[in-house]
């Protein structure tokens, strides 16, 4: 049976690395830690009403694999008017490959791929986020950045309304502290952006940060893209503020519909 080698140990390959084990296959996933990474910004929450319609059948396809595969909690965020709104959470540090090999991947090729100087074959999975183009020209995946916060102290989980548009949460992501995002993602990020986000997160109290967590979500223009490129290589990427879902149901076709 073919080793799955995965490109990139953010929530997609992670995902897909992690299926692909419960399924009784091996998978080595390979990342080179690239800064701006968007995984280990994220909230790691979810909920059905997030996913347009258009990206409902991911949300019913993702679930009963991250069921399969991990608890999942329920966070309660209280409101500014006392109405709570429960979401669903798996940490992802819960998610993410926890001793990917460090290397830069150079070259893929059909059911091949070259790391270190060393060229592994068999199943290749490309999910390198925003670097997903270099191995597919003319994919036009693109970045939209943000800034999650930390703050020391584990804080009641709250979903504060700074404007019309905009859905700011705070709540314990991981112990011991607060994690608060604004959902900004930018196509061009500068410092005024997290001035902003700071004043936001200041209007809920919180203020002194111990840590800034900044990602680029990957998006592409005409939605989550999952492929094969060859006859045993894919590549998915394009998860938007929707990595945990997408990556779960890119994981599930690969595993279940595409490896034999
Ligand atoms: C602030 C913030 C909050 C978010 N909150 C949520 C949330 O609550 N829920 C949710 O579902 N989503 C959320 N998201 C979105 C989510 O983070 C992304 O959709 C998801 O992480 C994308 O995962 P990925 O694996 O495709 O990309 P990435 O996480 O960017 O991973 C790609 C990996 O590939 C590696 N890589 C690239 N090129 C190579 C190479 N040549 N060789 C080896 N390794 C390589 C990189 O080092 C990187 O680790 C949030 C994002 C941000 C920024």
């Amino acid at each position: 049976m073919s080793t799955l080698f995965i490109v990139g140990g953010g929530l997609f390959g992670s995902l897909a690395a992690a299926y692909t084990r419960h399924k009784g296959m091996e998978a080595v996933v390979f990342d080179c830690s690239c800064a701006g990474a968007a995984s280990p910004a994220a909230a790691g929450l979810f909920q059905e009403k997030w996913a347009a319609r258009r990206l409902q059948p991911y949300y019913h396809h993702a679930l009963p694999l991250l069921e399969r595969l991990f608890p999942i909690q329920h966070i309660s965020l209280t409101g500014d008017d006392g109405s709570t709104e429960t979401l669903l959470f798996i940490p992802p540090s819960a998610i993410l490959e926890p001793q990917p090999i460090r290397q830069l991947v150079t070259s893929v090729g059909d059911g091949w791929l070259e790391a270190g100087g060393q060229h592994y074959e068999g199943w290749v999975y490309i999910a390198a986020g925003i670097w997903s183009g270099q191995f597919l020209p003319g994919l036009e995946v693109y970045g939209k950045a943000g800034a999650a916060f930390l703050f020391a102290g584990e804080r009641e989980g709250r979903i504060h309304q700074a404007d019309a548009n905009r859905q700011c949460l705070a709540f314990v992501r991981d112990r011991g502290t607060t994690y608060f995002s604004d959902g900004t993602a930018e196509r061009v990020y500068t410092e005024e952006h997290d001035r902003l986000s700071l004043r936001r997160a200041a209007e809920m109290g919180l203020t002194e940060p111990i840590g800034r967590l900044w990602g680029q979500r990957p998006y592409v223009p005409r939605g989550p893209f999952f492929q094969r490129i060859a006859s045993r290589t894919w590549l998915a990427t394009g998860g938007r503020k929707m990595g945990t879902i997408l990556g779960a149901s890119f994981a599930r076709q690969l595993v279940e519909d595409e490896l034999r």
